[in-house]
């Protein structure tokens, strides 16, 4: 008989990981805390699913922020077109848009998830849902089951793959970093990531709706800069979204824990609306168009470079009066509004949390896990897979290609090995 393997969480990773370990011998059980797998992968890309994308390994390694290198063996091993020859054999098709992000051809992410189970079928993977995994059992420092509510479970390997800590009503609460941190591991701290940044600014409730395809921005910690990127930026109802905040987000704690550990940080964005315009040529710019029209009002005449209600907000808060004819304005305004544009302070109030991150930063320490296999260095017979480990991607579908390739790893290696 082979290996009896024992997987947490049927989430992206757990999935695959049973798939892997039972398709290489092993007699996997699947454990997952809700009354049906994969809930998070139904919400993944809008319900869309998106599952990988086109991007070559090096650039791909590149979206994990500094974490990327500890995923080269798990791709190495299983990357992109062996996860999509393997959803192909169940009926799957895929399409990829000009971004490089792939979908399933069905637009369902719904498919993805009953391609998954029937794989689980085919190599008999036995599935327990309504079921939590409340404790791991470790005997002579090596892993030999877990325990849930009422039952428990021997196994010769255990991977934990229970997710990380974000949109907890899909099951994942939190549970696979405090069952690692019960035996001994080590977590990284935990923060929602790839979340929507809350600013307490009245004035930037009015741009709410308006994009701006480049921006410049630096993330500021105490006056220090901590990170800066550059892309779209997304003005909302409470502050700021847009692919450009939402990778910035992994650098800012976790808000809610701010009374607990006494965070007193003060946290900024500066925002350069213009990155590829000077503060010059925006002055040239705005000079021309107010010379060529000097009877008009002004926030007629400002066309270039931003989108009126920008322009128009933009003069509030330089005290540039929003009926003013354009020759009227003055010069010094003019200049301290194009000074600002190039480095507009914002102070971050916090992040709209765990509700709406997609991710979760921080988690199991890399440095405790092996990446040819995903074994733990601690304890001998645990393996880990998916976001439980400290590693978070951008969006782009390259949370979902990590879960799945340390899933296949960790699946392999714990049917395998001694
Ligand atoms: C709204 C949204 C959209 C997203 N879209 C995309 C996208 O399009 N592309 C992309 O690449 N990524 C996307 N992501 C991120 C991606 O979904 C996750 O990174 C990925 O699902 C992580 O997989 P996982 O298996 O590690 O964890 P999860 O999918 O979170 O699965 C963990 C599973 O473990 C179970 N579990 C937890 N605790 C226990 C326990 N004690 N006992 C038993 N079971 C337990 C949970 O119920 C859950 O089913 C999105 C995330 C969100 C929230």
């Amino acid at each position: 008989m082979g290996k009896r393997v024992i997987v947490i969480g049927a989430g992206a990773a757990g999935l695959i990981a049973a798939w892997s370990a039972a398709a290489n011998g092993a007699s996997v059980t699947l454990l997952e805390k809700m009354q049906a797998s994969g809930r998070k992968l139904l919400i993944t890309g809008a319900g869309r699913c998106n599952v990988t994308n086109s991007n070559d390994i090096d650039a791909f390694i590149q979206k994990y922020f500094s974490k990327g290198r500890f995923l080269y063996p798990a791709f190495n091993n299983f990357f992109r077109e062996d996860l999509l020859k393997l959803l192909e054999t169940e009926g799957l098709r895929f399409i990829t848009e000009p971004n490089g992000k792939i979908f399933p051809a069905s637009g369902k992410a719904g498919d993805i998830l009953v391609a998954l189970n029937s794989l689980n079928i085919k190599v008999n993977v036995r599935v327990i849902t309504g079921e939590a995994v409340k404790s791991l059992q470790i005997e002579d420092g090596r892993i030999v089951g877990v325990n849930t509510e009422n039952s428990s479970y021997n196994a010769d390997a255990v991977i934990l793959a229970a997710g990380g800590t974000s949109w907890p009503g899909t099951g994942s609460s939190g549970d696979g970093c405090r069952l690692a941190a019960s035996i001994g591991h080590k977590i990284e701290m935990l923060r929602p990531a790839l979340v929507p940044i809350v600013i307490e600014a009245e004035w930037l409730r009015e741009l709410k709706g308006i994009s701006l395809q480049q921006t410049d921005v630096q993330l500021l910690c105490n006056g220090r800069k901590k990170a800066s990127d550059r892309g779209e930026l997304l003005f909302t109802h409470f502050g700021l979204s847009g692919p450009v905040i939402l990778r910035l987000s992994r650098n800012l704690p976790d808000f809610s824990l701010k009374q607990k550990t006494g965070e007193e940080a003060a946290w900024q964005l500066k925002i350069d609306l213009a990155p590829n315009a000077s503060v010059s040529s925006l002055l040239e710019i705005w000079r021309t168009a107010i010379s060529a029209n000097p009877a008009r009002s002004l926030i007629n005449c400002l066309g270039e470079p931003f989108p009126a209600r920008l322009t128009a907000a933009l003069m509030q808060q330089y005290g540039i009066s929003r009926d003013i004819r354009a020759a009227d304005v003055g010069m010094g305004k003019l200049e301290a509004m194009a000074s600002g544009c190039k480095g507009l302070a914002l102070n971050i109030a916090g992040t709209r949390g765990y509700r709406e991150a997609m991710v979760t930063a921080g988690g199991v320490s890399l440095k405790e896990v092996d990446p040819r296999s995903m074994l733990s260095r601690l304890v001998p017979g645990l393996y880990f897979a998916g976001e439980v480990l400290d590693i978070d991607g951008d969006t782009g579908g390259y949370n979902l290609q990590a879960a799945f390739s340390t899933g296949v790893l960790a699946g392999l290696h714990a049917a395998s090995d001694h």
